[in-house]
Protein backbone atom coordinates (compact mmCIF):
# COMPACT_ATOMS: atom_id res chain seq x y z
CA UNK A 1 0.00 0.00 0.00
CA UNK A 2 1.56 3.39 -0.58
CA UNK A 3 2.68 5.95 1.43
CA UNK A 4 0.35 8.72 2.79
CA UNK A 5 1.81 12.15 3.23
CA UNK A 6 -0.36 14.53 5.34
CA UNK A 7 0.17 17.98 3.69
CA UNK A 8 -1.92 20.43 6.08
CA UNK A 9 -3.83 17.97 7.44
CA UNK A 10 -4.98 16.35 4.36
CA UNK A 11 -3.31 12.85 3.80
CA UNK A 12 -2.26 12.90 0.11
CA UNK A 13 -1.59 9.11 -1.28
CA UNK A 14 2.06 8.98 -2.45
CA UNK A 15 0.71 7.04 -5.60
CA UNK A 16 2.43 7.10 -9.27
CA UNK A 17 0.14 7.53 -12.08
CA UNK A 18 -0.29 3.12 -12.89
CA UNK A 19 -0.67 2.68 -8.91
CA UNK A 20 -3.71 5.39 -8.67
CA UNK A 21 -5.03 3.54 -12.18
CA UNK A 22 -4.32 0.41 -10.72
CA UNK A 23 -6.61 1.28 -7.28
CA UNK A 24 -8.84 2.42 -9.35
CA UNK A 25 -9.46 -1.18 -10.92
CA UNK A 26 -9.75 -2.39 -7.24
CA UNK A 27 -12.15 -0.08 -6.58
CA UNK A 28 -14.35 -1.22 -9.61
CA UNK A 29 -13.84 -4.52 -9.29
CA UNK A 30 -15.07 -4.22 -5.56
CA UNK A 31 -18.36 -3.05 -6.90
CA UNK A 32 -18.54 -0.39 -3.40
CA UNK A 33 -18.70 2.80 -3.78
CA UNK A 34 -15.21 5.07 -3.90
CA UNK A 35 -14.41 8.83 -3.33
CA UNK A 36 -11.22 9.98 -4.97
CA UNK A 37 -10.43 13.38 -5.13
CA UNK A 38 -7.24 15.15 -6.88
CA UNK A 39 -5.56 17.82 -4.72
CA UNK A 40 -3.87 20.74 -6.19
CA UNK A 41 -2.18 23.50 -4.27
CA UNK A 42 -5.40 25.54 -4.10
CA UNK A 43 -7.94 22.63 -2.79
CA UNK A 44 -5.46 22.01 -0.15
CA UNK A 45 -5.24 25.88 0.70
CA UNK A 46 -8.97 25.58 0.57
CA UNK A 47 -8.87 23.04 3.24
CA UNK A 48 -7.48 24.53 5.96
CA UNK A 49 -10.56 27.00 6.08
CA UNK A 50 -12.92 24.67 5.14
CA UNK A 51 -13.77 22.10 7.55
CA UNK A 52 -16.14 19.98 5.72
CA UNK A 53 -13.94 20.03 2.72
CA UNK A 54 -11.04 18.85 4.91
CA UNK A 55 -13.29 15.64 6.67
CA UNK A 56 -14.25 14.63 3.04
CA UNK A 57 -10.97 14.42 1.71
CA UNK A 58 -9.95 12.72 5.38
CA UNK A 59 -12.43 10.39 4.38
CA UNK A 60 -11.62 9.89 0.59
CA UNK A 61 -10.97 6.69 -0.90
CA UNK A 62 -7.83 8.60 -2.91
CA UNK A 63 -6.54 11.64 -2.83
CA UNK A 64 -3.89 12.19 -5.77
CA UNK A 65 -1.14 14.83 -6.08
CA UNK A 66 -2.73 16.74 -8.19
CA UNK A 67 0.01 19.51 -9.47
CA UNK A 68 3.75 20.53 -9.05
CA UNK A 69 2.35 22.37 -5.94
CA UNK A 70 1.22 19.46 -4.22
CA UNK A 71 4.66 17.11 -5.38
CA UNK A 72 6.59 20.08 -3.65
CA UNK A 73 5.23 20.16 -0.56
CA UNK A 74 5.40 16.69 -0.06
CA UNK A 75 9.40 16.48 -0.98
CA UNK A 76 9.37 19.62 1.25
CA UNK A 77 8.24 18.07 4.25
CA UNK A 78 10.34 14.95 3.56
CA UNK A 79 8.57 12.67 1.99
CA UNK A 80 8.51 10.71 -1.48
CA UNK A 81 6.10 11.68 -3.47
CA UNK A 82 6.67 9.76 -7.19
CA UNK A 83 5.36 11.87 -9.74
CA UNK A 84 2.07 14.26 -10.24
CA UNK A 85 -1.45 12.56 -11.04
CA UNK A 86 -3.87 15.43 -12.50
CA UNK A 87 -7.29 14.97 -12.53
CA UNK A 88 -7.50 15.41 -16.11
CA UNK A 89 -4.85 12.86 -16.91
CA UNK A 90 -5.72 10.34 -14.76
CA UNK A 91 -9.74 10.59 -16.54
CA UNK A 92 -7.87 10.20 -19.95
CA UNK A 93 -5.91 7.13 -18.91
CA UNK A 94 -9.26 5.66 -17.37
CA UNK A 95 -11.03 6.45 -20.66
CA UNK A 96 -8.04 4.75 -22.60
CA UNK A 97 -8.35 1.31 -20.99
CA UNK A 98 -12.29 1.35 -20.66
CA UNK A 99 -13.27 0.02 -23.71
CA UNK A 100 -11.28 -3.05 -23.80
CA UNK A 101 -11.80 -3.49 -19.48
CA UNK A 102 -15.58 -3.09 -20.30
CA UNK A 103 -15.26 0.44 -17.96
CA UNK A 104 -19.30 2.40 -18.52
CA UNK A 105 -18.31 6.05 -17.34
CA UNK A 106 -20.89 8.86 -16.87
CA UNK A 107 -20.02 12.87 -17.12
CA UNK A 108 -21.16 15.16 -14.82
CA UNK A 109 -20.95 18.73 -14.87
CA UNK A 110 -19.65 21.77 -16.52
CA UNK A 111 -21.51 24.29 -18.29
CA UNK A 112 -24.86 23.09 -20.82
CA UNK A 113 -23.56 21.22 -23.72
CA UNK A 114 -19.94 20.87 -22.94
CA UNK A 115 -20.13 16.94 -21.57
CA UNK A 116 -21.61 16.11 -24.32
CA UNK A 117 -19.15 17.38 -26.34
CA UNK A 118 -16.54 16.22 -24.04
CA UNK A 119 -18.16 12.72 -24.76
CA UNK A 120 -18.01 12.95 -28.41
CA UNK A 121 -14.23 14.08 -28.19
CA UNK A 122 -14.22 10.85 -25.46
CA UNK A 123 -15.72 8.39 -28.42
CA UNK A 124 -13.15 9.33 -31.16
CA UNK A 125 -10.33 9.06 -29.58
CA UNK A 126 -11.16 6.01 -27.53
CA UNK A 127 -13.16 3.81 -29.79
CA UNK A 128 -15.91 1.90 -28.20
CA UNK A 129 -16.19 3.55 -25.11
CA UNK A 130 -19.49 3.56 -23.30
CA UNK A 131 -20.24 7.03 -21.99
CA UNK A 132 -23.41 6.08 -20.35
CA UNK A 133 -25.03 9.15 -19.66
CA UNK A 134 -24.12 13.62 -19.50
CA UNK A 135 -25.68 16.43 -17.34
CA UNK A 136 -24.37 19.81 -16.98
CA UNK A 137 -23.43 21.37 -14.22
CA UNK A 138 -25.90 23.85 -13.39
CA UNK A 139 -28.78 22.63 -11.26
CA UNK A 140 -30.83 23.32 -7.84
CA UNK A 141 -31.77 21.86 -4.93
CA UNK A 142 -35.18 20.81 -6.50
CA UNK A 143 -33.32 18.85 -9.31
CA UNK A 144 -31.11 16.70 -7.50
CA UNK A 145 -33.50 13.81 -6.92
CA UNK A 146 -33.83 13.61 -10.67
CA UNK A 147 -29.96 14.16 -11.63
CA UNK A 148 -29.46 10.80 -8.73
CA UNK A 149 -31.83 8.84 -10.26
CA UNK A 150 -30.74 9.78 -13.79
CA UNK A 151 -27.16 8.40 -12.37
CA UNK A 152 -28.51 5.39 -10.70
CA UNK A 153 -30.35 3.80 -13.93
CA UNK A 154 -27.14 4.58 -16.13
CA UNK A 155 -25.25 2.46 -14.05
CA UNK A 156 -22.06 4.02 -14.44
CA UNK A 157 -18.68 2.22 -12.90
CA UNK A 158 -17.13 5.44 -13.23
CA UNK A 159 -19.06 8.81 -12.31
CA UNK A 160 -16.61 12.32 -13.25
CA UNK A 161 -18.04 14.96 -11.68
CA UNK A 162 -16.74 18.58 -12.94
CA UNK A 163 -18.89 21.24 -10.58
CA UNK A 164 -15.56 22.86 -9.62
CA UNK A 165 -13.61 22.79 -5.86
CA UNK A 166 -15.82 22.29 -3.95
CA UNK A 167 -18.75 22.09 -5.43
CA UNK A 168 -17.82 18.35 -6.79
CA UNK A 169 -16.71 16.49 -3.65
CA UNK A 170 -19.34 17.64 -1.65
CA UNK A 171 -22.05 16.72 -3.86
CA UNK A 172 -20.23 13.58 -4.37
CA UNK A 173 -19.98 12.98 -0.80
CA UNK A 174 -23.55 13.55 -0.17
CA UNK A 175 -24.83 11.30 -2.75
CA UNK A 176 -22.05 8.66 -3.40
CA UNK A 177 -23.75 5.66 -1.42
CA UNK A 178 -27.49 6.00 -2.82
CA UNK A 179 -25.72 6.26 -6.13
CA UNK A 180 -23.87 3.13 -5.76
CA UNK A 181 -21.39 4.04 -8.41
CA UNK A 182 -18.01 2.37 -7.80
CA UNK A 183 -15.87 5.04 -8.08
CA UNK A 184 -16.38 8.78 -8.32
CA UNK A 185 -14.13 11.50 -8.86
CA UNK A 186 -14.42 14.89 -8.96
CA UNK A 187 -12.39 16.30 -12.31
CA UNK A 188 -12.81 20.07 -12.11
CA UNK A 189 -12.20 21.92 -15.61
CA UNK A 190 -11.64 18.59 -17.41
CA UNK A 191 -14.53 18.49 -19.74
CA UNK A 192 -13.94 22.17 -20.99
CA UNK A 193 -10.71 21.42 -21.98
CA UNK A 194 -11.97 17.89 -23.56
CA UNK A 195 -14.49 20.23 -25.23
CA UNK A 196 -11.88 22.85 -26.45
CA UNK A 197 -13.41 25.31 -24.53
CA UNK A 198 -10.44 25.66 -22.13
CA UNK A 199 -6.91 25.00 -23.05
CA UNK A 200 -4.47 23.04 -21.18
CA UNK A 201 -1.11 24.34 -20.23
CA UNK A 202 1.69 23.81 -23.43
CA UNK A 203 3.64 20.86 -22.15
CA UNK A 204 6.65 23.00 -21.93
CA UNK A 205 4.86 24.97 -19.14
CA UNK A 206 3.82 21.90 -17.60
CA UNK A 207 7.15 20.43 -17.61
CA UNK A 208 8.64 23.66 -15.96
CA UNK A 209 5.82 23.11 -13.66
CA UNK A 210 4.29 26.00 -14.78
CA UNK A 211 0.70 25.33 -15.32
CA UNK A 212 -0.70 27.39 -12.49
CA UNK A 213 0.57 30.21 -14.75
CA UNK A 214 -1.01 29.50 -17.59
CA UNK A 215 -4.79 29.28 -16.21
CA UNK A 216 -4.13 32.18 -14.11
CA UNK A 217 -3.32 34.08 -17.50
CA UNK A 218 -6.07 32.16 -19.32
CA UNK A 219 -8.83 32.71 -17.02
CA UNK A 220 -8.26 36.51 -15.54
CA UNK A 221 -11.06 36.68 -13.24
CA UNK A 222 -9.25 33.70 -11.52
CA UNK A 223 -5.67 35.67 -11.22
CA UNK A 224 -6.87 36.59 -7.64
CA UNK A 225 -6.85 32.74 -6.73
CA UNK A 226 -2.99 32.75 -8.44
CA UNK A 227 -2.19 34.10 -4.68
CA UNK A 228 -2.97 30.58 -2.44
CA UNK A 229 0.19 29.50 -4.63
CA UNK A 230 2.47 31.79 -2.71
CA UNK A 231 0.30 31.19 0.48
CA UNK A 232 0.26 27.52 0.06
CA UNK A 233 4.44 27.34 -0.56
CA UNK A 234 4.34 29.46 2.84
CA UNK A 235 2.18 27.06 4.36
CA UNK A 236 3.66 24.05 4.33
CA UNK A 237 7.17 25.99 4.85
CA UNK A 238 5.05 26.64 8.43
CA UNK A 239 4.24 23.52 8.62
CA UNK A 240 7.47 21.62 8.51
CA UNK A 241 8.31 20.34 11.91
N1 LIG B 1 -19.18 24.22 -12.82
C1 LIG B 1 -20.39 23.53 -12.79
N2 LIG B 1 -21.35 23.92 -11.92
C2 LIG B 1 -21.16 24.98 -11.08
C3 LIG B 1 -19.93 25.67 -11.10
C4 LIG B 1 -18.94 25.25 -11.98
O1 LIG B 1 -20.59 22.58 -13.54
O2 LIG B 1 -22.09 25.29 -10.32
C5 LIG B 1 -18.15 23.75 -13.75
C6 LIG B 1 -17.56 24.80 -14.66
O3 LIG B 1 -18.40 25.00 -15.77
C7 LIG B 1 -16.24 24.15 -15.04
C8 LIG B 1 -15.91 23.24 -13.86
O4 LIG B 1 -17.05 23.30 -13.01
O5 LIG B 1 -16.43 23.31 -16.15
C9 LIG B 1 -14.66 23.61 -13.10
O6 LIG B 1 -14.71 24.95 -12.77
P1 LIG B 1 -13.43 25.73 -12.27
O7 LIG B 1 -12.35 25.62 -13.29
O8 LIG B 1 -13.86 27.07 -11.79
O9 LIG B 1 -13.08 24.85 -10.99
P2 LIG B 1 -11.77 24.32 -10.29
O10 LIG B 1 -10.57 24.79 -11.02
O11 LIG B 1 -11.89 24.91 -8.93
O12 LIG B 1 -11.94 22.84 -10.28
Amino acid sequence: MPEKVEILGVPVDAVTMAEAVSRVEGFIASREPHLIATANAEMLMRATHDPALRDILCDADMVTPDGAGTVWAAHHLGHAMPERVAGYDMAQELMRIAPQKGYRLYFFGSAPGVADKAKAKAEALYPGIEIVGTRNGFFTEADEPAIVAKIQAAKPDILLAALGVPKQEKWLKKYKDVLGVPVCIGVGGTFDVMAGVMKRAPHWMQRAKLEWLFRGMMQPKRAGRLLALPKFVLKVHASRK
